[in-house]
C-alpha cells in the first residue's frame, strides 16, 4: 500500500512475489508485438507554469517567465495541426500553477477564467471546433476535475514516473507518488481512457520500477482505463545531468513492462528519446504521439522522427506501422473500431459508449473533412501515407 508519505492514501497493493517475478524478466521472456502504432498530434503547451520544480525538467518556467497561450494562439495551432492531418491536440502544462504565478492568474481572470483548468476546458472546445481530439495532460487532478474535463477530452494522461521517493522530486514543493496514484485512480473512477508511464533513470532502482508497473496494473485491473504505459528514459538537459539509461537497461525495463501489464495495455516508448528500433523485440507496440508540425516542448533538444523514421523503426522490428487516434480503439463506439477489436467493458452499464463523451463522439461523427479524417484513422484505413518503396 502506498500511503503515509503524503495526504493521499491510495490502497494500491503490490505483491512481493509479483515484484520478484518481474525482476527476473528479460527480453527473451516476452513476445514482440505484431504491429506498431502512433498518433499524429499537435503539441500545445498551454502554460509553462508549474507549482513544482522537478530537477530533470526543462518544461516549467519560474514565476514571471511562464507563458500562457491565448485562445487565439490555441486556435491557430489547432488549425495548423488539423491542416497537417493531425488527429490529436495534446495539451500540456505542468501542475496547477500556485499563487506565486500572479501574472498567469491575473491574465486568466482578465480572460474570464477562474482557474487554469477552466481555461483548459475552453481550449479543448476550441480544438474540437477545429477538428482535433483533445488529449490533456494537466498534472494531478481530483475526481471532480476529471468529471468536468472528461466532457471535452478524448483521453487524458499523467506520468506516474515512479512509486519511489526520489531526490529528483525533492524540495519544498514536490509531487509525490501517492498524489500521482490518486490521480490515476480518479481517472479510472471517472471512466477516462488514460495514459500513464514510468520515467527511467531519475534515481529509482529496479525494484521501484517493478513496483511502479505493478501499481499501474493494479489500478487498471480495477477500472479498465489504462490504455498505454510509456516507458520513458530520462535524458540529460540544461537543468540536470542524469545520464541517459543505456540500451540494455531500456531493453530490460521495457520487457518488464510488457510482462507486468495485461495484453490490452500498450507499451510505448518515445522514438525521439529512446532507441526504439532496438526495443521492438522487447514488447513495445506503440510509438506515442508524434507531431509533424511542433517540437516536443518537454524535450526540445530531441526532435521527433518523421513518418519515414517511424517506418524505419517498424521495419527494424519486421512489423507494420499503423496510425491510431489518441483514444485507443477498444474505447471507441462500435461503428469506429477496426475489425477484430472488441470493446472495453463500459464504466457505465447503462451506456455502452460511456468512455467517449458526447462532444467527442459528435466531433468524430461530423460530416466534414475532419470527421472523415478521424473516422478513417479510427477504422485503420487512413491517412497514414509516405511509404513509396
Ligand atoms: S516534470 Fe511536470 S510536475 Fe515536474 S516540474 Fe516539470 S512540468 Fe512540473
Amino acid at each position: 500500500m502506498f500511503a503515509g508519505a503524503d495526504e493521499y492514501d491510495v490502497d494500491v497493493t503490490v505483491d512481493e512475489r509479483a515484484v520478484e517475478r518481474l525482476l527476473s524478466v528479460r527480453p527473451a521472456d516476452v513476445d514482440a508485438a505484431d504491429r506498431l502504432t502512433f498518433a499524429r498530434n499537435v503539441f500545445i503547451p498551454l502554460t509553462t507554469a508549474c507549482r513544482y520544480t522537478c530537477t530533470y525538467c526543462t518544461y516549467y518556467d519560474v514565476p514571471g517567465e511562464a507563458s500562457l497561450l491565448s485562445p487565439e494562439e490555441v486556435r491557430e495551432q489547432c488549425r495548423v495541426g488539423a491542416d497537417a492531418g493531425c488527429t490529436e491536440a495534446l495539451f500540456t502544462f505542468g501542475d496547477d500553477p500556485d499563487e506565486r504565478y500572479t501574472a498567469i492568474h491575473e491574465t486568466l481572470t482578465e480572460w474570464g477564467f477562474d482557474s487554469v483548468h477552466e481555461y483548459l476546458y475552453r481550449a479543448c472546445e476550441i480544438a474540437l471546433e477545429e477538428g482535433l481530439l483533445p488529449h490533456s495532460n494537466p498534472g494531478d487532478l481530483t475526481e471532480a476535475q476529471f468529471a468536468d474535463l472528461r466532457e471535452v477530452n478524448a483521453s487524458m494522461g499523467v506520468m506516474l514516473e515512479t512509486t519511489a521517493d526520489v531526490d529528483a522530486h525533492s524540495g519544498g514543493r514536490r509531487k509525490t507518488p501517492g498524489q500521482r496514484l490518486n490521480t490515476i485512480r480518479a481517472a479510472g473512477r471517472q471512466g477516462v481512457p488514460f495514459t500513464t508511464g514510468i520515467l527511467v533513470g531519475i534515481g529509482e532502482g529496479w525494484r521501484d520500477r517493478a513496483e511502479s508497473l505493478l501499481a499501474i496494473r493494479d489500478l487498471h485491473e480495477r477500472h479498465g482505463h489504462v490504455q498505454e504505459v510509456i516507458v520513458q528514459n530520462v535524458v540529460p538537459n540544461e537543468r540536470s545531468d542524469f545520464p541517459k539509461p543505456d540500451r540494455d537497461t531500456m531493453r530490460r525495463v521495457v520487457a518488464m513492462a510488457r510482462a507486468a501489464l495485461p495484453p490490452e495495455v500498450s507499451v510505448q516508448v518515445p522514438p525521439n528519446l529512446s532507441p526504439a528500433a532496438e526495443l521492438v523485440d522487447c514488447g513495445i507496440d506503440d510509438l506515442g504521439g508524434v507531431s509533424p508540425v511542433t517540437d516536443d516542448y518537454i524535450n526540445p533538444a530531441y526532435e521527433w522522427p518523421d513518418l519515414r523514421g517511424l517506418e524505419a523503426v517498424a521495419d527494424a522490428g519486421g512489423v507494420p506501422l499503423r496510425e491510431r487516434l489518441p483514444t485507443y480503439a477498444r474505447y471507441l463506439p462500435d461503428d469506429l473500431r477496426p475489425a477484430g477489436v472488441g470493446p472495453a467493458p463500459s464504466p457505465d452499464p447503462a451506456d455502452r459508449e460511456a468512455w467517449i463523451p458526447a462532444a467527442v463522439r459528435e466531433r468524430i461523427a461530423a460530416d466534414d473533412v475532419h470527421g472523415r479524417r478521424l473516422r478513417a484513422v479510427a477504422r485503420g484505413d487512413g491517412p497514414l501515407a509516405v511509404r513509396s518503396d
